[in-house]
């Protein structure tokens, strides 16, 4: 087979790291890309295929309704412009032109993420409430006016402080008539997460990733929740020549996510962890008794999910060097880091045989230090 990044002269990296986009995100599998080279090979109505592709997806994550786009980001922003304008044609006409009425989201301040940035995009003001470290409902509440769009939550045990919890938020949320959009892209697994914010928790809408755990094309990203939202969305959404034309998204990912969603909830949960845990045995007792090295085992990744991974604090307090080495590596190796003294190590996006390569080089460069 042709290895195009050879062909091109592009280094290929391990992934000890997790599904980050900048690295290439996460490796679909073999029935993912049949499914989108079977899609490519034909002409459809766009339209029916994302209501079919919905409605199959919605059942499966057990939603009112369920649409594809082309990434959680995109997912937000389209989220957004069906809440502002409700699927009107004259609403989306008037975003399109610049007429539209003010539109505010609010987000509590410890829930501030780089890729809020996407309801800016989408012609809304963000309205931060609390401080960094917690949020009182009176806050929130004071913060709704008659431009309020929606509030925005973004949930994970990674982000710090006491924030009013989801449900707090609906409830606040829902008794003034206002929608609640989880931004959950990478809140996966547990697989229950498809259905726990919106069916469980009341949220109106909940947005994925799909080319982060649930390993669908890269461009590819989800939105479920309620139905006459998903309408909304929809009227915004390519192949409309509209606003949000600009996320269009193709039927090679809608045939790819819609495989990839369907594998994830049949996939063998139980098993997979066990093999990421002998992953992280197999690095601990690799590095264990090395003195220049604290190693400690985590159950939990940097967006708060049960995916496990091992822990490196160097003795000399430079983990940043050690991450250089190991980028700098032949091949070269991600991993995620705190920009402090703090480096780790993670199983869930390594090929057959990384793991070796890993530890090999980690022992190398420790040795050398
Ligand atoms: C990754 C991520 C996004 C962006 O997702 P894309 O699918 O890459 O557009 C948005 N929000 C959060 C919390 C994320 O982790």
């Amino acid at each position: 087979m042709i290895d195009f990044f050879e062909g091109l002269g592009v280094e290929k990296k391990i992934n000890a790291a997790t599904t980050y986009t900048a690295i290439g995100g996460s490796l679909m599998d073999d029935e993912v890309l049949d499914a989108m080279r079977s899609a490519a090979g034909y002409f459809i109505d766009m339209r029916e295929l994302q209501i079919k592709a919905g409605e199959k997806i919605a059942k499966l994550t057990r939603n009112e309704a369920a649409f594809i786009t082309s990434g959680c980001a995109s997912a937000i922003v389209l989220s957004i412009l069906g809440l502002r304008t409700n699927g009107d044609a004259v609403e989306i006409g008037k975003v399109i032109s610049g007429t539209a009425r003010e539109s505010e989201v609010i987000i509590q301040n410890g829930h501030r993420i780089n890729y809020d940035a996407a309801i800016k995009l989408a012609g809304s003001k963000i309205v931060t409430v609390g401080n960094a470290i917690e949020t009182h409902a009176w806050q929130i509440e004071s913060a709704i006016t008659e431009f309020t769009t929606a509030i925005f939550f973004v949930p994970g045990s990674h982000l710090a402080g006491s924030t009013l919890s989801l449900n707090q938020i609906v409830q606040i949320a829902h008794a003034r008539g206002i929608p609640v959009i989880v931004d959950a892209a990478a809140q996966l697994p547990p697989v229950s997460n498809f259905w726990e914010f919106t069916e469980n928790l009341g949220a109106d809408l909940v947005l994925f990733s799909g080319g982060k755990a649930i390993r669908g094309p890269q461009a590819s990203g989800l939105i479920l929740g309620k139905a006459k939202h998903i309408e909304s969305i929809s009227a915004n959404a390519s192949p409309n020549a509209l606003f949000a034309r600009a996320l269009k998204v193709g039927k090679e990912e809608i045939a790819g996510l819609t495989t990839a969603i369907e594998r994830f909830i049949n996939l063998d949960h139980d098993a997979e962890l066990l093999s990421w845990n002998s992953v992280v045995d197999f690095w601990f007792e690799g590095l264990m008794g090395q003195s220049q090295l604290t190693i400690e085992k985590e159950s939990h990744n940097e967006a708060g999910q049960p995916v496990p991974r091992l822990r490196l604090s160097p003795s000399d307090g430079n983990a940043m060097k050690l991450v250089a080495q190991l980028k700098k590596n032949s091949p070269s190796i991600e991993v995620v880091h705190n920009s402090s003294n703090n480096l780790w190590l993670s199983p869930d996006s390594l090929k057959i045989g990384d793991a070796a390569k890993v530890l090999q080089a980690i022992l190398k460069f420790v040795k050398l230090s």
